[in-house]
C-alpha cells in the first residue's frame, strides 16, 4: 500500500544512535516492534497494574493487554490513514515499558520519593528502557531503536529534561510536532483507556451501568445497541455498547483527521512537524464526549475508595521500597548495587530503574522481604 506524502518511511529515517546493517527480510521499522515485543520491559507489563492489580482477578486489563489494544487501534487508524503501521506499532507497544508496578499509584510514589533528583516520570522511563535499561544487545545498551520511534514514545517533556534530550528534545524547545504516527498513537491510548477501564470498571461493580448510561456517547452507543438486538442483556450489552462507542471514537478520529490531513495541504514529514498543533485529532464535539468521559472515569473509578485502598497500600510500598534500597544498598542485587561513594543522585536513579522495572508480585514480595509491615489487605492479595 502506498504511503501518504507525509508518512514517515524508513529510507529518510534520522537512523539510529549506533549504526547497524539493515534487516534483511524486514523493514527497519518492524525490526523496532519486534525489538520490544522481545524485550524483558514487555514481557512484564503482563503482571503491572493497569487500573485492577493482576490478582484481583484474571479477567482484568494488565499493561501489556492495554499495550496490545492501543496497537490494535493505532494500526487500523495508521492504515486508515495510509501512514506507516509499523512504527506505529512500535511506538504503541513501547509506550507503557517505563510503567511502575501499582499503576498510576506507583507512579506517584516514585515521583515523589526522586523528587530532589529530578523526579520520575514513565513517559521519560519508557525511554530510558529503550535508550539504556534493556541489556541484551552486544553492540548497544537498550534497543538502539530509530529516532522516530523514540520521539514518538516521548509524548510529552519538561523544559529542563527536553534541554538534556538534544536532537529529541528539540521538539518541545521549537514547538514542533512529532510524526503523524506517533499523535496516532497518542490517541489510540487514550480511546483505548477509556474504553477498557468503563469495561473492567463495570466488570467489578464499582461502576454501575446506570452511572454511565448518563453519559451521552455512551448513552447513544446503548440505545443502539439495544434497537439492533431487543432483548439483549448484561455483559454481552455491556461489550456490544462499548465495541460500539469505541468505532464512534475511531470513525471520527480517522474521518476528522483525514480531512485535517487534507486541508493542510501538507505534502511532507517536515511540513507536518512544522504545524502549530497536531493534525491527528478528534471533531471537537467528540473530544468534549472524550474528555467528559475521562472525567467520569476519575470521579467514579479511579477515586473510588476501594481502587483508592489499593492506591494507599501502593504508595506505601513503592516508598518504603524505596527506603530500604537506599538506607541499605547490599539490600539490592549484586548487579544492580553500584558503589556506596556513589553521588546520591546516581544512587536514587539505580533505585528507581530498579523499581520501575519491577511486576506487581515482585514489588509486593520485596517489600515483604525488606520491610515486612503488611500494607496489603488480604482481599487484594486474592488470598
Ligand atoms: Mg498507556
Amino acid at each position: 500500500m502506498a504511503l501518504a506524502p507525509y508518512a514517515v518511511s524508513s529510507a529518510q529515517s534520522r537512523g539510529r544512535r549506533v549504526a547497524e546493517a539493515p534487516p534483511t527480510w524486514r523493514d527497519e521499522f518492524q525490526r523496532d516492534r519486534d525489538r520490544v515485543i522481545h524485550s524483558s520491559a514487555f514481557r512484564r507489563l503482563e503482571y503491572k497494574t493497569q487500573v485492577f492489580v493482576n490478582h484481583e482477578g484474571d479477567m482484568f486489563r494488565t499493561r501489556l493487554t492495554h499495550s496490545l489494544e492501543v496497537a490494535q487501534i493505532a494500526r487500523a487508524v495508521a492504515r486508515a490513514l495510509s501512514v506507516n503501521e509499523d512504527l506505529t506499532e512500535a511506538i504503541a507497544l513501547a509506550h507503557d515499558l517505563g510503567h511502575t508496578p501499582f499503576g498510576h499509584a506507583g507512579q506517584h510514589a516514585l515521583d515523589a520519593c526522586m523528587r530532589p533528583w529530578g523526579g520520575f516520570e514513565h513517559n521519560l522511563q519508557s525511554l530510558r528502557v529503550v535508550d539504556e535499561l534493556e541489556r541484551r544487545y552486544a553492540a548497544f545498551d537498550g534497543l538502539n531503536l530509530l529516532f522516530e520511534t523514540r520521539e514518538g514514545i516521548l509524548k510529552h517533556c519538561r523544559a529542563e529534561d527536553a534541554a538534556r534530550l538534544g536532537e529529541l528534545g528539540e521538539r518541545f524547545r521549537t514547538g514542533q510536532q512529532p510524526s503523524v504516527e506517533a499523535q496516532i498513537a497518542n490517541l489510540a491510548d487514550e480511546i483505548a483507556y477509556n474504553h477498557h477501564d468503563i469495561d473492567d470498571g463495570l466488570r467489578s461493580g464499582i461502576l454501575s451501568l446506570d452511572a454511565i448510561a448518563e453519559h451521552g456517547v455512551f448513552r447513544a452507543a446503548l440505545e443502539d445497541s439495544r434497537a439492533a438486538h431487543p432483548g439483549l442483556a448484561g455483559r454481552r450489552l455491556v461489550h456490544t455498547a462499548i465495541r460500539v462507542m469505541l468505532g464512534s471514537f475511531v470513525d471520527d478520529l480517522v474521518t476528522t483527521s483525514r480531512a485535517r490531513l487534507a486541508e493542510s495541504g501538507c505534502a511532507s514529514l517536515a511540513a507536518v512537524r512544522a504545524r502549530g498543533a497536531p493534525l491527528v485529532d478528534f471533531s471537537a464535539p467528540m473530544r468534549e464526549q472524550h474528555l467528559s468521559l475521562k472525567r467520569l472515569l476519575h470521579r467514579e473509578l479511579y477515586n473510588d475508595r476501594r481502587v483508592r485502598r489499593f492506591s494507599d497500600a501502593a504508595r506505601d510500598t513503592v516508598r518504603e521500597l524505596f527506603e530500604a534500597y537506599f538506607d541499605d544498598a547490599a539490600a539490592l542485587p549484586e548487579e544492580r548495587r553500584i558503589a556506596t561513594d556513589a553521588a546520591p543522585s546516581a544512587r536514587a536513579r539505580a533505585i528507581s530503574d530498579y523499581i520501575a522495572g519491577m511486576t506487581d508480585r515482585f514489588a509486593i514480595a520485596e517489600h515483604r522481604r525488606l520491610v515486612g509491615t503488611p500494607r496489603w489487605p488480604r482481599e487484594l492479595l486474592g488470598t
